[in-house]
């Protein structure tokens, strides 16, 4: 075990729009596992509005500060005595959630189901907007060169998309719609469309986003649509309906969104009659490999939905932004350069 002390700056959480930037301890011991992360860059997801906007996770109240920040990237500075796949200086993507890897779910293939997970900027752990921090080298990503520290991080949100079209097994040719043109949605306009969609639609509420959506081949949803697979991207309790509404009978709704009420409502008898498969996503299986070769290839571009970058220490700022949906906001990168 290395032991590490120092201070850090580090954006902390302490209630409702209650971003402060501080100075902190940093003292934290490397177990032979583990490896010293210096964080590159984070994005800003809509998960982290939550909190943001609430002060309080879940229904539970935030009872000491937290960090947030769950999509990442970072370089190796320092590893376990017992780390051989990385090695210092290794630029890395970190999935965030570090799932325990013994339990039924985790040994029957399905890690996003681990009951014993611990989750990176979920209190009580701290996530990614500090300087630094100590991770599971298991969960750490090697990136090449050519995916940038930005696209690094934003594999993970590319995951989430990547296993919501794993979900709805999309046949080639199908008609795909999403609703919602966030991140999210517009990471799935293209896994879709990469996965054989014929016909990719995409709703959303703001002008602007739904404008945004044509650079990845998405066209606006026509009022008569009916799809063969619908993806619910949106947060939003009115688009669940919309789901079921406009999928074809026997179709697929897969729902990814999380509402800010832990409810959602839909009518039975749309749902029931047209004999509809509804899926829930849950984060995602081992797909890092696969969102890496997606973006190396060119398939799939996550950085061109990066409209804004802000240092760290502009974190507050930058969370303003993203919650007011000011200035055009897709996706927010906060940088943390090495030099
Ligand atoms: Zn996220
Ligand atoms: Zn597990």
């Amino acid at each position: 075990m290395s032991e590490i002390q120092g201070q850090q700056t580090a954006v902390r959480l302490y209630g409702p729009s209650d971003l402060r930037v501080d100075t902190v301890p940093f003292d934290a011991t490397l177990a032979p596992d583990e490896v010293l992360i210096r964080v590159l860059a984070t994005g800003v997801c809509g998960s982290d509005l939550h909190p943001y906007e609430t002060g309080s996770i879940g229904s539970t109240e935030l009872n000491s500060p937290l960090v947030l920040g769950h999509e990442f990237s970072g370089l190796v500075e320092q590893v376990g005595s017992a780390v051989e796949n990385l090695a210092v200086g290794t630029r890395v993507a970190v999935d965030p959630a570090w799932v325990c890897g013994t339990c039924r779910e985790c040994m029957s293939g399905n890690p996003n189901l681990c009951r014993r997970q611990r989750f990176c900027g979920l209190a009580p752990d701290d996530g990614s907007l500090r300087e630094r921090l100590v991770a599971p080298a298991r969960f750490c990503h090697p990136v090449p060169d050519s995916v940038s520290d930005a696209s690094a991080a934003l594999l993970e949100p590319l995951g989430i998309a990547l296993h919501a079209t794993d979900l709805a097994r999309i046949r080639v040719g199908a008609k795909v719609a999403i609703l919602g043109a966030g991140p999210i949605g517009l990471c799935l306009a293209q896994t879709t469309r990469a996965a054989g969609a014929g016909t990719v639609w995409i709703h959303d509420p703001l002008e602007y986003r739904q404008k945004f959506a044509e650079q990845y081949g998405a066209i606006a949803l026509p009022d008569d649509a009916e799809a063969d697979v619908v993806i619910e991207a949106a947060w939003a309790r009115e688009s669940v309906q919309r789901a079921m509404d406009i999928v074809r009978p026997g179709g697929t709704v897969v729902l990814v969104g999380i509402p800010f009420e832990d409810t959602v409502s839909f009518k039975h008898s749309v749902a029931r009659r047209k004999g509809l498969t509804i899926l829930m996503c849950r984060r995602m299986k081992n797909v890092y490999a696969r969102c890496l070769q997606l973006v190396e290839s060119g398939r799939v571009n996550v950085e061109s939905m990066v409209t804004h970058r802000f240092p760290l220490k502009e974190t507050p700022h930058a969370f303003e932004l993203n919650a007011k949906y000011q200035q055009q906001v897709v996706k927010i990168i906060i940088e943390n350069p090495t030099t």
